[in-house]
């Protein structure tokens, strides 16, 4: 029952008892005035007829006194008393009039008749006595007529009083009665209103109120320093307290859901920001392997449960290596053919595994495992894999982070692919693209790093020139002088190798640079650099070109000369090898020797 209703109730009883409790303290006062009333009706009947009484033996008493005596004063106290008869006959005529019962009117009526009967013998004796009959006038004031009457009086009204006395102790008695009952009515409903009260108050405010809002007020506050780990019994009650517990209840919930709201944006604004940082990173990657440790390091702080790998495709577009892993995936090699991931083939995020029940792709192995494969790609290409695993096995992460998972490998591709063109921008800044060799350009920016750098460390320097090579372009066509130039600059590259640098210097003259090299190292290199090239006899559209020589300048440094004059002093040695005939390798220092000879 709700509390309002309870409370409702409580007042209307304790009103209702209040009034009756009310009523039965007015009726036990009203009995008491009845009482009193009896009383004095008691009392005024007992002290008329007791004056009845009294005043005729008075009266008898003066007459006698009169008759005996003679004395006047005796008279005037009778002719006295006569008066406070009449005025007490007039109040016994009044009470009787008030309506007494009818045996005390009776009575009353008796004691007037029988006193009046001792009168008239009063009277006519002190009559008998003014006229002489002192005798006659004593004989009848003693007489046993006069003795009779006055015993008869005192007999009548000792039987009134008994009889007044009787009725009003009975009604006195009732009223009494009437009064103790009405009186503990009253207070009977005074306790009973007040017990209803104390248990109202225990009930209602203690057990109902005071203590569960007690129990509340400790939950809201918790709550309201955002402690929702505070439990919020069920309260069955459906009253104001079980409501507000129900409120209570709600809004624990509300706030719960609300942290987790805010939980999840923070997790969300946290990945995203690491997302951000990644991709200036990103920006910032000067070649592929940087690029792939930088997925690696970032990758796994954004998704702490997703192991994966990013593959690189290799220039055939066929082969995927694996160029950075993290947390360890477990069911894809670290190559495989391109042929075999199904993202790759549809050029779209492709998830293998129980949730999408896709086909897997052949590169896993075969195991239940959840896989997201998303293809890199740039303008339409494909140039790479990002591979991911969902580790324990649901693939419940990898569908709710698969947006930003497209949005991470969109970033990657689109790094990889900056970081491609810059290879292919530079390798068209610093390459000759008829030979593949780097380019006069990159040469000049080569030797001056050296010059800059230079700590005594050795360096040497060929120049190179083919001989006679007008007579290719004029016996064969350009096309066959172009293919000459390719075959010399193939072999200048496969022979120079890892050692140094291979450079068209211009028209059909080349330099290579040999760090670390003395003279005569670099004097072994050319040799050898002109003797494979004469090795080979060239053809060209069917047509013998035959074979084709080489003369080159040899120089060094620091020992033979400065950096800077690396390049003069190997083309002053290659003019001399021209000179002396053509084919053959000449070094700077043996040139100075013969100047220094000369
Ligand atoms: P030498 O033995 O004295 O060096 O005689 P040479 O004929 O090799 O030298 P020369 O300087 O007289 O001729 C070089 C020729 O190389 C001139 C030019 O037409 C030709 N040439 C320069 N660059 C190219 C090129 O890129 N392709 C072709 N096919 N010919 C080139
Ligand atoms: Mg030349
Ligand atoms: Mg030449």
């Amino acid at each position: 029952m709700r509390i309002s209703t309870i409370t409702n109730w409580a007042y209307g009883i304790t009103v209702v008892l209040t009034a009756l409790s009310g009523a039965a303290f007015i009726m036990s006062s009203r009995s008491a005035i009845q009482e009193r009333l009896a009383v004095e009706e008691h009392l005024t009947l007992d002290t008329l007829a007791e004056d009845l009484a009294l005043g005729a033996e008075v009266r008898s008493d003066e007459a006698r006194l009169y008759v005996m005596r003679g004395e006047e004063r005796h008279l005037q106290a009778f002719h006295a008393e006569e008066e406070a008869e009449r005025q007490r006959e007039a109040a016994a005529t009044k009470l009787m009039a008030k309506g007494l019962p009818a045996a005390e009117a009776e009575a009353l009526k008796e004691i007037g008749a029988e006193a009046e009967e001792l009168d008239k013998i009063e009277i006519a004796a002190v009559e008998a006595f003014q006229r002489g009959d002192r005798a006659g006038a004593q004989g009848m004031l003693f007489g046993a007529e006069h003795e009779r009457l006055q015993t008869a009086l005192l007999g009548t009204v000792r039987h009134f009083r008994d009889m007044t006395a009787a009725r009003t102790g009975a009604e006195l008695e009732a009223a009494r009665a009437r009064s103790d009952w009405w009186s503990l009515l009253a207070k009977i409903m005074l306790g009973i209103t007040g017990v209803l009260f104390l248990a109202v108050l225990y009930f209602i405010l203690r057990r109902r109120v005071a203590v569960p809002l007690v129990r509340m007020t400790g939950i809201v506050g918790r709550l309201a320093k955002q402690d929702y780990t505070v439990d919020v019994p069920a309260d069955p009650r459906r009253d104001e307290i079980g409501e507000m517990n129900d409120a209570i209840q709600i809004f624990r919930a509300n706030g719960i859901e609300r942290e987790r709201l805010d939980a999840e944006r923070r997790a969300d604004q946290r990945t995203k920001d690491l997302i951000l940082q990644m991709m200036h990173r990103l920006q910032a990657c000067q070649n592929q392997q940087e690029l792939a440790d930088v997925v690696a390091r970032f990758a796994p702080e954004i998704f702490p449960d997703i192991a994966g790998g990013l593959y690189l495709l290799d220039e055939s577009r066929g082969l995927l290596t694996r160029a950075g892993v993290w947390l360890e995936p477990q069911h894809s090699g670290c190559v495989f053919e391109a042929s075999a991931c199904w993202g790759l083939r549809r050029g779209r995020p492709h998830a293998s595994g129980s949730v999408d029940a896709d086909v897997p792709c052949q590169h896993l192995d075969g195991s239940e495992a959840s896989a997201l494969c998303v293809p890199l790609t740039a303008q339409g290409d494909a140039i790479g894999l990002l591979y991911l695993e969902e580790r324990g096995g649901t693939a419940l992460r990898l569908e709710t982070s698969r947006l930003y998972l497209e949005l991470i490998a969109e970033n990657v591709g689109l790094a990889i692919a900056n970081l491609q063109l810059r290879d292919k921008l530079t390798d068209l800044a610093i390459r000759d693209p008829l030979t593949g060799l780097f380019n006069r350009r990159f040469l000049d920016e080569t030797l001056r790093r050296y010059a800059r750098d230079q700590g005594g460390e050795p360096h040497a320097c060929l120049m190179i020139d083919i001989d006679h090579f007008k007579r290719f372009n004029d016996d064969f066509g350009h096309d066959a002088g172009d293919m000459v130039m390719q075959y010399v600059g193939q072999v200048l590259r496969d022979t120079v190798g890892q050692a140094g640098g291979a450079f068209r210097f211009g028209g059909e003259e080349f330099t290579v640079l040999l760090p670390g090299f003395s003279e005569a190292e670099a004097l072994r290199l050319a040799e050898d650099l002109r003797e494979k090239i004469r090795a080979a006899i060239l053809s060209h559209s069917g047509r013998i070109i035959g074979a084709v020589s080489i003369s080159l300048g040899v120089a060094a440094s620091p020992l033979e000369g400065a950096v800077e004059t690396l390049l003069t002093r190997a083309d002053a040695a290659l003019l001399k090898a021209k000179q002396e005939g053509r084919n053959r390798s000449v070094a700077a220092s043996r040139m100075d020797q013969a100047n220094g000879g000369a």
